[in-house]
């Protein structure tokens, strides 16, 4: 039970912006922005960790494309792209997808904000992250 399986399979109407053999991309039903785009992957896995490299390039291939054609065609000032992994991450639906979110200024309706922790010994940090 998947709700982006149940869509890829037209279970589920949604608003296609691409598809092809591997990857869908959709409108996302709450609109963040104006244009608020989701591109996933027709084969399911439920994140970015669990997808393989494929399967996530593919992805990236398609938001990469697309997000320069909807800001051309929107008029938006910037873009992310982002993925959630995982409850912590705000991740809602369990099937790996890209949001691309069109920006039209730094005050419209999506709040990123980068606070730094307090200080880290980037040392510790470098060796912890790189270990095998
Ligand atoms: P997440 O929170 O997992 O990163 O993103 C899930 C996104 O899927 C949300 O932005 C949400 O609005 C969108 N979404 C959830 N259900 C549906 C649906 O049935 N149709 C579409 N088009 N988008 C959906
Ligand atoms: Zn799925």
């Amino acid at each position: 039970m998947c709700i982006f399986c149940d869509i890829i399979d037209h279970k589920i109407p949604s608003k296609t912006v691409y598809e092809d053999e591997n990857v869908l991309a959709i409108l996302d039903i709450s609109q963040v922005t104006y244009g608020h785009t989701l591109v996933m992957p027709k084969k399911h896995f439920a994140n970015i960790i669990e997808a393989d490299e494929e399967t996530a390039a593919l992805c990236m291939k398609t938001a990469k494309r697309l997000a320069g054609k909807i800001m051309k065609n929107t008029g938006a000032a910037g873009i992310n792209i982002l993925t959630n992994c995982n409850e912590a991450a705000g991740q809602t639906v369990p099937h790996l997808h890209f949001h691309i979110i069109p920006r039209y200024d730094e005050n419209d309706s999506l709040i990123l904000r980068f606070d730094p922790s307090p200080e880290q010994d980037l040392d510790e940090v470098l060796k912890k992250i790189t270990a095998e």
